[in-house]
C-alpha cells in the first residue's frame, strides 16, 4: 500500500490519478489532494477519497472550502501548504500534476523529506533537471516518470546503464498539424486555437495541448529525457507515429530495439509509477491489435515545428537555456489561448527570447528561477 499525496488533483493528470486510486484501493491510499482554483471538484474528490489533508492556491478560498467540506480533513493553503501536503509525515510518493513551474519548490521538499516523486510536470525537470536529479541521488529516493513517452523507456531500460543505450527515441503523435498537405505552413498563421485544441489521440489539459500542436511539448520531453535517464541530447530523438500505440522505445548498442506499447490511457503509466516496481492487475486498459491496423513511423518535420530544433539547442547548452525555452513558451502559449499572437507566434517568440538570453552555465537554483522570472518578462507580447 502506497500513501500518495497529488498535487494539482483538480486537472486531467489529477482525475485519472484519482480513477486509478478508485481501481486498486488494496495498493494506493489518497492522503492528500491540493487544487488550484477548482474548489467544487476539490471538495467532491475529498468527500469521495477521504484524504488526511488538502490544499487550495489561494488562501482566500479556505473559508469557503471549510464550509463545504464535510469531512474531517486538514486544510493548508498557498505555497507554504503545497510544500506541507509534500512533506506529509505519513506520505510515501508525492505525484506531481501541476500545469507549469509551481511544482518545483513542493517537488523539491518532498525529495528532501525523503519521499519518492512521480512527475508529470515535465516543466520542472526542464527547469531544473540536474538540481532535481542530484539532489534525488543524495536523498535516496526515485524521480519517477509519468508522461507516457518516459514511462515507456522507464520500463523498456528496465535497469539497464546510459552505456547500453544507443538512442531513446521518444514518439510523437505529431499533433492535429502533422499532415502537411492539409496544413502546409504557409497556412499555419490561420490556425485558430480551436484548431490547435483538436489533439488527435489524447485527451489532455490545455497547455500541453497547444504543446502538442506546436511540438514544443516533444521539445521539452527531449529535455526531460535527458535528465530522468541521465544520457546526453544527442542520444535523444523523435518519431511521429500518429497510432500513439507505441508509447517510446529504447535502441540498445547491439542494435536491439524495445518498445512499450498500449492504448493511449494515461491511466497505465500513472499506475506504474505509484505501484513501481510492482506490476499491478487492471481492467480499465485493454489494447485491442487488431482494431489498430497499422503502426507508421515518420521523421519530424523541423521546418514546419522548429520547436524541436529549439529544444535541442537548448538542452545542448545547458544552464538556464532549457528555463527559458520553458518559460517563454509558457507565456507565448497563453498568449496564443487570449488571441494576442497567432499560432508561428508561438515559436518566434520562444526564438526571439532564447536569442536574447545570456546563459548562465552550472547555475543555482536562484539563477534558474531569475532566468525563468527574466524569459517570462522577455516574452509578454508588446
Ligand atoms: P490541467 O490544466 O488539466 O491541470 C492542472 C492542475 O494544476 C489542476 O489541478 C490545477 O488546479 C492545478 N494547478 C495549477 N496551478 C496551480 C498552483 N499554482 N498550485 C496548485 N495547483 C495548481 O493540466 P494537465 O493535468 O493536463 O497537466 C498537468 C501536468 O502534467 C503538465 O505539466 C503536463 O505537461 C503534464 N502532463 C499531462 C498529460 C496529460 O495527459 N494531461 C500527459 C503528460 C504530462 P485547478 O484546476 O483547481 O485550478
Amino acid at each position: 500500500m502506497k500513501n500518495v499525496v497529488v498535487l494539482g488533483c483538480t486537472g486531467s493528470i489529477g482525475t485519472s490519478t484519482l480513477k486509478v486510486a478508485e481501481d486498486l484501493p488494496g495498493h494506493i491510499r489518497l492522503l492528500g489532494l491540493a487544487a488550484g482554483q477548482n474548489v467544487a471538484r476539490l471538495v467532491e474528490q475529498a468527500q469521495r477519497h477521504r484524504p488526511l489533508a488538502v490544499g487550495i492556491m489561494d488562501p482566500a478560498k479556505t473559508p469557503v472550502l471549510r464550509a463545504a467540506l464535510n469531512v474531517p480533513c486538514q486544510i493548508y493553503a498557498g505555497d507554504e501548504g503545497l510544500i506541507q501536503l509534500a512533506t506529509h509525515p505519513e506520505a510515501d510518493i508525492v505525484l506531481i500534476a501541476i500545469v507549469g513551474t509551481a511544482g518545483l519548490a513542493p517537488a523539491l521538499a518532498a525529495i528532501r523529506a525523503g519521499k519518492d516523486i512521480a512527475v508529470a510536470s515535465k516543466e520542472i525537470l526542464v527547469m531544473a533537471g540536474e538540481i532535481v536529479m542530484r539532489e534525488a541521488r543524495k536523498h535516496g529516493v526515485r524521480v519517477l516518470a509519468v508522461d507516457s513517452e518516459h514511462s515507456a523507456i522507464f520500463q523498456c531500460l528496465d535497469g539497464k546503464p546510459p552505456g547500453s543505450v544507443r538512442k531513446l527515441w521518444l514518439t510523437a503523435s505529431g499533433g492535429p498539424f502533422r499532415d502537411a498537405t492539409v496544413w502546409p505552413r504557409e497556412k499555419f498563421p490561420d490556425i485558430t486555437v480551436e484548431d490547435a485544441l483538436r489533439h488527435p489521440s489524447w485527451v489532455m489539459g490545455k497547455k500541453i495541448t497547444i504543446d502538442s500542436a506546436t511540438l514544443f511539448n516533444k521539445g521539452l520531453e527531449m529535455i526531460e529525457a535527458r535528465w530522468l535517464f541521465d544520457i546526453e541530447m544527442a542520444r535523444v530523438d523523435v518519431l511521429v507515429h500518429p497510432q500513439s500505440i507505441v508509447h517510446s522505445m529504447v535502441e540498445f548498442v547491439d542494435g536491439a530495439w524495445l518498445a512499450q506499447l498500449s492504448t493511449p490511457d494515461m491511466c497505465l503509466p500513472i499506475q506504474y509509477a505509484l505501484t513501481y516496481p510492482e506490476r499491478v492487475a487492471n481492467t480499465r486498459v485493454q489494447t485491442h491489435f487488431p482494431g489498430v491496423g497499422r503502426l507508421e513511423f515518420q521523421a519530424p518535420d523541423t521546418e514546419r515545428f522548429p520547436a524541436l530544433n529549439l529544444a535541442r539547442r537548448a538542452g545542448e547548452q545547458g544552464g538556464t537555456l532549457p528555463a527559458v525555452f520553458n518559460a517563454a513558451n509558457e507565456v507565448a502559449v497563453d498568449a496564443f489561448v487570449n488571441r494576442q499572437i497567432d499560432f508561428p507566434g508561438i515559436t518566434a517568440t520562444v526564438q526571439r527570447v532564447m536569442d536574447a538570453h545570456a546563459t548562465v552555465h552550472n547555475p543555482r537554483l536562484e539563477e534558474i528561477l531569475a532566468a525563468d522570472a527574466w524569459a517570462r518578462r522577455a516574452a509578454r507580447p508588446t
